[in-house]
């Protein structure tokens, strides 16, 4: 196979102008470790441009709600458009098998043409011969937009999505993981944008903090660690900017005893090691009934054995390597920790040998809370399987911790599983399914796992303020 090359080279978009820099950070291809490619190394001088060009663009951007629907639907063609060669770039950096690269990039779309299409009527609370009074939206301004390494271009460009329909405009940021699809896409996107209504930079983890803190954003919408999230609510705190923070999850399964153990597992083993495990909302404890505990071990045992681990450009891939070495070796830290606790490797339970940063998929039993990797997010394919007693047990064991952004609830009777899903201590509760989101869903944690939400009406929150506007009916002085 010929190594990946890019074909022109990475620029950041500032005001509607390509942007190089005379540093540069590299990019390096999960699935070999080896760089392929350079970015350019923003700093403050960027930044800085990056908020003005924004806040300039802002005052004609919010004036025209029908010309911005329209710039969504043209962003959208552009991410249709551009998938072809994007898709490529994407598993290059961030490892994942081309087809859930294409994915992502049709996501992206979805999202566009979701807010695009959406109408917001102002809440009317009150009409009658007194007075109007209605509740509406004002955009807030520039938004830093700061993206994670595990979805950068969907997570990225949903909250490009949301702040325009708001009326807002962005300075986007990606991980330094994976900052080279989005990039080339901030580039094409301003052919069909204004100048100005989105910035694109890249540079190291230290760029954070710049745009966070500046003066000139009005808001911050993160999506990442809970770790980052706090120290960005501390940030954004000084200044009241709004804030909407997607973090960290630990989503937890409770496996009721009247189920079919393989056509769940058949259900649950994608969602749980889609993007290798490397997805906020993704089952990452199962709790399982006893009667049914050694049968659904053995079929996700078996799943794991079967799938196909390799270099995410093969066509018959089904997990690629963890995106980055730090994570690949906290996966390995969290397992070699849960044995030396007593926990049973059933299958996998190693860092692949070779180039890249590859994981065994890993199934491990006879581990319970109090061990990190139950306790704590993973966010790779190591899947601990945990006893429960009974109802009260399993709900008791799902909600402790700090983590609160999805769970579910399995049974051939979905009343009952209801009735426990809806106990759930979090943002988003399934029954029968996981991960099952749109566009149209706020998605948004409880706990520590988040702050707002992104998605539906509710998602504009974070990038507009409510203004109330009371219309008396009366004129002063008026006899009428
Ligand atoms: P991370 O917190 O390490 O980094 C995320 C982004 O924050 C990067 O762009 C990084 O450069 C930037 N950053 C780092 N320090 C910063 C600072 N002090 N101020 C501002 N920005 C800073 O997260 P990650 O490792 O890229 O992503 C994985 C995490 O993201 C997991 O915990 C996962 O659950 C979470 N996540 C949550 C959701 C959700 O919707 N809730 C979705 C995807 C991922």
């Amino acid at each position: 196979m010929e190594p990946f090359t890019l074909t022109s080279p990475a620029v950041m978009t500032i005001g509607g102008a390509a942007v190089d820099t005379a540093t540069s950070l590299d990019v390096i291809n999960p699935a070999t470790g080896r760089p392929f490619a350079s970015v350019p190394a923003g700093d403050r001088t960027h930044v800085d441009a990056a908020f003005e060009a924004a806040t300039r663009a802002f005052q004609t951007w919010r004036e025209d709600e029908e010309y911005r629907r329209q710039s969504l639907r043209a962003m959208a063609d552009v991410v249709q458009d551009a998938a072809g060669e994007l898709t490529q770039v994407l598993t290059a950096e961030q490892g994942k098998p081309l087809s859930e690269s294409q994915r992502e990039f049709a996501g992206t779309a979805g999202w566009l043409r979701y807010y695009a299409d959406l109408e917001v009527p102002p809440e009317v609370l009150r009409d009658d011969s007194e007075a109007r009074v209605e509740v509406v939206r004002r955009p807030l301004g520039a938004v830093a937009a700061i993206a994670p390494f595990n979805f950068p271009i969907m997570i990225g460009f949903a909250k490009v999505a949301t702040a325009f329909r708001a009326g807002s405009t962005v300075v986007l940021k990606p991980s330094p993981y994976t900052p080279l699809a989005t990039l080339r896409l901030g580039e094409l996107l301003g052919q069909v944008l204004p100048a100005g209504v989105l910035n694109v930079l890249s540079g190291g983890d230290e760029i954070g903090p710049m745009m966070t803190t500046h003066p000139l954003a009005r808001a911050v919408s993160f999506t990442g660690s809970t770790a980052t999230g706090r120290k960005i609510a501390a940030a954004a705190g000084d200044d009241l900017k709004r804030l909407t923070l997607e973090l960290g999850g630990n989503d937890p399964v409770i496996v009721l005893d009247d189920v079919d153990v393989d056509a769940v597992v058949e259900q649950l083993f994608p969602r749980a090691f889609n993007n290798n495990g490397q997805a906020c909302v993704a089952p990452k404890r199962i709790y399982v009934a006893r009667e049914i505990r050694s049968a659904l071990v053995d079929a996700f045992a078996d799943r794991a054995r079967a799938v196909k681990v390799g270099d995410g450009f093969l066509p018959e891939t089904v997990l690629g390597p963890l995106n980055n070495a730090p994570q690949r070796d906290r996966v390995a830290t969290l397992v070699t920790e849960a044995v030396a606790h007593g926990a049973k490797v059933v299958t996998g339970g190693t860092v692949i040998d070779g180039p890249g940063y590859f994981y065994e998929p890993t199934i491990l039993t006879d581990v319970s809370d109090g061990v990190r990797i139950v306790d704590e997010e993973q966010f790779g394919p190591a899947l601990p399987i945990v006893e429960y007693t009974d109802i009260e047990d399993a709900l008791r064991r799902a909600n402790s911790g700090m983590f609160g952004l999805g769970g579910s609830v399995w049974s051939a009777d979905t009343d009952r599983a209801a009735a426990v899903a809806q106990r759930l201590e979090t943002g988003m509760s399934w029954v029968n399914t996981h991960t099952a989101i749109s566009p149209a869903m706020p998605f948004g944690g409880a706990k520590w796992s988040g702050l707002g939400s992104e998605g539906g009406p509710r998602g504009l929150d974070g990038y507009s303020d409510f203004q109330v506007i009371y219309r008396s009916k009366k004129v002063p002085g008026s006899r009428v």
